[in-house]
């Protein structure tokens, strides 16, 4: 594995930064930012003749917005989407010396009296109702800011609706001095192909951008996240908006995963035990073998985004086993949780491994190559766009590149 090729290959070096060290990490994320440009390359080809903008929110879903956005501008990425304006300030920053006009859109919208920060570090507003329109139009003054136009087209979460572009359609005034580069709206069920209410929003967007037609001639046209881009060729207008596949999560269900994984996080053995046939693990003593039992116990745990969920079992009681609990990949086999999920560790049942197989100070994969995000997210009852972006910020964090570390 990539990570612990590392860990070997660099014991004394210092890494990160003086005040960390590999040796005294219990956890490490390792990033592999050839992944996600491979990812991106993936989705270029699905979605040729559009453009494709990349989804850098929540961090980049927990990856890192300053790696990730910079290896995707050397890519050719030259616009990107955060969920707040604070956001966007930080990308607008780690992007100063290699893509200074890069454009940032805000999905967000325009808060109240927030329109001067915006301007101040050109950042482009989703703009989701006329109220935000009049206020981005009274911040260009005589001038001209950037925005895009946000519809909802069914999913009623944000966006204006058709009520709403036709007035704007009539009446120039709304939009005097707001550049409209984008009109956009947003799919409620893109994972799944199949589901009629994607075509029922393709027809509302369309029959919204005919309308806008006349009044914003230069404005481009998105529509697809992720799973969009694999609804086909109607669904990509002119720019399209994937995240997740970018960072190797899976946008669909009940369809393989094509994407490259781009995380791996590892986390230490502090402990190998033995535990007696008639004894429990963990808070709440839910858990007990009925067996002798070899017990690990892992350096993670749910204020690292290992979610308690992922106990076994869940609740007292329950009689599943091992079913919907976590899985680990130690010392080349996978091994179940057992017990509760605790703040700061997991404790893993490793009586099938042949013995010594385990030694304190390695490290088990929690996410990787063999335990991927999107099984994580499954067993804990939610998906791996949430186990990603859960990830918490005590693992010590490794990026590599070009099949090195940067
Ligand atoms: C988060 C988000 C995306 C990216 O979605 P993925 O499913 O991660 O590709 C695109 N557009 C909007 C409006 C979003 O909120």
């Amino acid at each position: 594995m990539i990570a612990r090729a590392f860990l070997r290959f660099t014991k004394r070096a210092p890494v990160i930064d003086t005040d960390t060290d590999l040796a005294a990490a219990g956890g490490l994320l390792t990033v592999d930012l050839d992944a996600v440009a491979a990812n991106y390359g993936m989705l270029r080809a699905e979605a040729a003749g559009a453009e494709v903008a990349a989804v850098v929110k929540a961090n980049a879903y927990g990856l890192g917005m300053g790696p990730v956005a910079r290896r995707l501008a050397d890519e050719g990425c030259g616009t990107f989407f955060v969920a707040d304006a604070n956001e966007g300030a930080a990308l607008r920053a780690l992007l100063a010396d290699v893509l200074p006009d890069a454009g940032i859109y805000v999905l967000n919208g325009l808060f109240p009296g927030a329109a001067g920060f915006y301007a101040d570090h050109g950042l482009a507003p989703c703009l989701a109702s006329l109220a935000e329109a009049a206020e981005w139009r009274a911040a260009a003054g005589d001038g001209s800011l950037p925005a895009a136009l946000h519809f909802d087209t069914g999913m009623n979460r944000l966006g204006m609706n058709e009520g709403d572009a036709a007035a704007l359609a009539a009446e120039g005034a709304l939009t005097e001095g707001i550049d409209v580069r984008l009109i956009m709206s947003h799919l409620a069920c893109s994972d799944e192909a199949g589901n009629p209410m994607n075509a029922r929003q393709l027809t509302r967007f369309k029959a919204l951008r005919e309308g806008l037609a006349k009044r914003f001639p230069k404005a481009r046209a998105s529509l697809a996240n992720s799973g969009g881009i694999y609804l086909g060729k109607d669904y990509h207008f002119d720019l399209v908006r994937p995240g997740v596949s970018l960072y190797g999560g899976s946008p669909f269900t009940g369809r393989a995963n094509p994407f490259r994984p781009a995380v791996t996080v590892e986390a230490r053995v502090l402990a190998v035990r033995e535990m007696g046939p008639e004894e429990t693990a963990g808070y709440g003593a839910t858990w007990a073998a009925g067996r002798p039992a070899r017990l690990a116990v892992l350096a993670a745990g749910y204020a690292d985004g290992y979610m308690r969920a992922l106990s076994a079992p869940r609740n007292p009681g329950d009689n599943s086993g091992y079913e919907n609990g976590g899985q680990v990949r130690i010392a080349g086999y996978t091994a179940p949780v057992a017990g509760r999920v605790s703040m700061d560790m997991l404790i893993v049942d490793v009586s099938g491994l042949p013995e010594g197989a385990v030694k304190r100070g390695d490290m088990a994969e929690l996410i990787g190559p063999h335990i991927t995000v999107d099984e994580v997210g499954l067993k804990a009852g939610t998906l791996g766009y949430e186990i990603l972006t859960s990830m918490g910020n005590r693992y010590m964090r490794v990026y590599l590149s070009g099949g090195g570390r940067v």
